[in-house]
């Protein structure tokens, strides 16, 4: 997905300097390591190609000692997340963060498994991850989120009101069609399961990062 750094700059110089019809590609956000599940296995054992328009934010609700974002990346990568219920039978996402590392497991522009089965959010929307294991800063690690949430934004022409929670979506599962409504996701930005003060605090934040880029 990202072009080697030499590239891109040339490619950008080469846009600074004339109205040139070559794309900017896209880059790695900052402090972000690229570790993606292998083209063609697990949940990218089908190409599914995305334009994100949303992005939605989770928590782990993994508690474990060692859960922080590498560990969330390599259970991805070996294909240790099943989905029962989805088209793929497995989960995905795109990013994961803790209070001081952030991992890449999709590429931006293919669909991962993390929102709503079939529906818009799994369609449209670049999936975050905030790590939950003990011991991990929680406090940093939604600043963390915000920033590269904000920087998505600019990155792909994404509205603050495209920064959605995971409660946002309703989730119908695939194989049995049954409905589970919203999911109290992430649960410590939610108030009574819903998007609330605490969830308009972190939009705040976001949007505090997004004006400073
Ligand atoms: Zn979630």
């Amino acid at each position: 997905m990202s072009f080697p750094h030499v590239l891109r700059r040339s490619l950008l110089g080469c846009c600074l300097l004339s109205s040139c019809a070559v794309m900017v590609p896209q880059g790695t956000p900052p402090g972000v390591t690229v570790d993606l599940i292998p083209n063609g296995r697990y949940a990218r054992a089908r190409h599914r190609t995305m334009r994100p328009t949303f992005i939605t934010i989770h928590a782990t609700e993994n508690y474990s000692r060692s859960a922080g974002a590498r560990a969330h990346a390599q259970m991805q990568k070996t294909g240790a997340l099943k989905g029962r219920h989805n088209a793929i039978g497995y989960v995905s996402w795109h990013f994961t963060v803790d209070d001081h590392s952030i991992y890449q497991s999709l590429p931006v522009n293919e669909r991962g498994e993390h929102a709503d089965y079939d529906g818009p959010g799994n369609r449209h929307s670049i999936g975050i991850e905030m790590c939950e294991n003990r011991g991990n800063n929680r406090t940093v690690t939604v600043d963390r989120t915000a920033r590269l949430a904000a920087w998505l934004m600019k990155q792909h022409g994404i509205p603050l009101s495209h920064v959605v929670p995971h409660q946002h979506w309703r989730m119908i599962r695939h194989d049995d069609h049954r409905d589970l409504g919203h999911k109290n996701c992430p649960h410590f930005l939610m108030d009574r399961g819903r998007p609330g003060a605490k969830w308009q605090a972190f939009l705040a934040r976001v949007n505090a990062y997004y004006r400073a880029m």
